[in-house]
């Protein structure tokens, strides 16, 4: 008998059919004799919907408020679900944040899980009920309620599975498994059996949101072993590993991933002199805005331009301090560009492997495609394009690098 931490996203529980079918699966699963313990995110477009209620009230609503908003939706759908699995005789209870005490620091809509207080989940477990959880919420130790950020049902279900030392965390969703790049953008991406907690790590931070980034981190450090399935269809789905032991056979390229949130900003003709970026830069920090890809260049004429992105949402208000500090250091300009898009490569093989970037740049070459900025590191590379040819660099890569469905993989 095993212990397992099941969550079910958005579009798996987004109409109240849907709900019964997962209930119905976790009733086979309890049958077979498993340990279950439930998390769940809200129906689908239910946390933009309130978004957008708010946002018809306020532009900037106080983070508190914001927050005691979003996290009702997961409260809807522990409810809904558990009256499903009852009618189906199955003992189940549900749980908000703050009745597990899922304690988090203070940091509105983005917290981050302090400690998960499992001994009354234990106490369910053991009377063999099935407990279901709403994702996506905590409380901090003075009572407020909190949420983890877009996507946070994926972390508090590796969480849980880490306070209740779960035999396995399986994240299911409309797609069976962490694919070569999103199959909603290349129809023949190809479903990948297993991939590492490294390689899903850079999948997720350059992207792919299929997981959400501190999910695979907490899943990488906590050893949770953790897998992708879907909700609508049977199969082993993926599984993210700690090691790969046929490390010699795997493609150079395991994965695409791309994003679309990010924006350009440039500072031009920037005083060649020592704390230029850090002054840049450090204002950008102190305004709480996260900075991704940053490339500097000194030309001949001995000024310098920084070039950086961060979440698009941020551009104006990022475009602001640099006018300031822009004009505080001499420097003589400032561009914003909205219209770029994030290209990564992964690959654990890329390692071993030399000649990736060449044939990176030259695929892009070939289509005309112009490269804005790269940024590497030990497996992955990273390019800025202009966002109108994504999905055609994309669709180009994948190609090139066998990673499509009918491909074999370059050894
Ligand atoms: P959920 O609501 O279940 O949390 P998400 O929408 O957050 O689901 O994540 C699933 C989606 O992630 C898929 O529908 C797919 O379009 C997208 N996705 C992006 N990159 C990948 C990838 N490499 N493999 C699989 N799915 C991906
Ligand atoms: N409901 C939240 C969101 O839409 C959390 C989640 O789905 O994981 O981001
Ligand atoms: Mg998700």
């Amino acid at each position: 008998m095993s212990l397992l931490v099941q969550k079910f996203g958005g579009t798996s529980i987004g109409t109240v059919e849907k709900i019964e079918a997962v209930a119905e699966k976790i009733c086979d699963a309890r049958k077979r004799g498993d340990d279950i313990a439930i998390v769940v995110s809200a129906m689908s477009g239910e946390t933009n919907r309130l978004i957008a209620l708010a946002n018809g009230i306020q532009k900037n609503p106080s983070s508190r408020e914001m927050d005691v908003l979003v996290s009702t939706g997961e409260q809807v759908t522990i409810a809904l679900l558990c009256m499903a699995l009852h009618k189906r005789g199955c003992a189940a209870k549900s749980y908000i944040g703050s009745q597990v005490r899922i304690l988090t620091d203070s940091a509105h809509s983005k917290a981050r899980i302090e400690a998960i207080d499992s001994h009354r989940m234990e106490q369910d477990l053991d009377e063999g009920k099935v407990i279901v959880v709403a994702g996506f919420q905590g409380v901090d130790e003075r009572g407020n309620i909190t949420t983890l950020g877009r996507g946070g049902s994926d972390t508090t279900a590796v969480a849980l599975a880490a306070a209740l030392k779960a035999d396995e965390c399986q994240i299911y969703t409309d797609v069976d498994g962490v694919y070569t790049t999103d199959p909603r953008v290349v129809k023949n991406a190809r479903r990948l059996d297993h991939i590492t907690f490294e390689e899903m790590l850079e999948m997720a931070s350059q992207g792919s949101k299929v997981l959400q980034i501190r999910a695979v981190e907490f899943a990488g450090k906590y050893k949770i072993p953790l897998r992708v399935l879907s909700s609508f269809k049977e199969g082993p789905g993926t599984l993210i590993t700690l090691e790969d032991d046929d490390n010699m056979e795997k493609p150079v390229v395991s994965g695409i991933a791309f994003n679309r949130d990010e924006a350009k900003l440039t500072v031009r003709g920037i005083p060649d002199v020592p704390g230029s970026a850090a002054r840049i830069l450090g204002a950008v920090g102190r305004a709480n805005i996260e900075v991704d890809v940053i490339v500097q260049n000194v030309a001949q004429d001995k000024t310098a331009s920084l070039t950086f992105t961060v979440h698009r949402d941020e551009m104006k208000n990022a475009e602001v301090v640099l006018n300031k500090v822009a004009m505080e250091l001499g420097a003589t300009s400032v561009e914003a560009d909205a219209n770029i898009a994030k290209l990564a490569l992964v690959g654990v093989g890329m390692r071993s492997h030399a000649g990736v970037a060449a044939t990176m740049f030259s695929t892009l070459g070939r289509e005309n495609i112009n490269i804005q900025m790269i940024s590497t590191s030990e497996i992955k590379i990273t390019v800025v394009i202009a966002e109108d040819f994504l999905d055609l660099a994309v669709r180009s890569l994948h190609s090139v690098f066998e990673l499509d469905d009918d491909a074999r993989p370059l050894k």
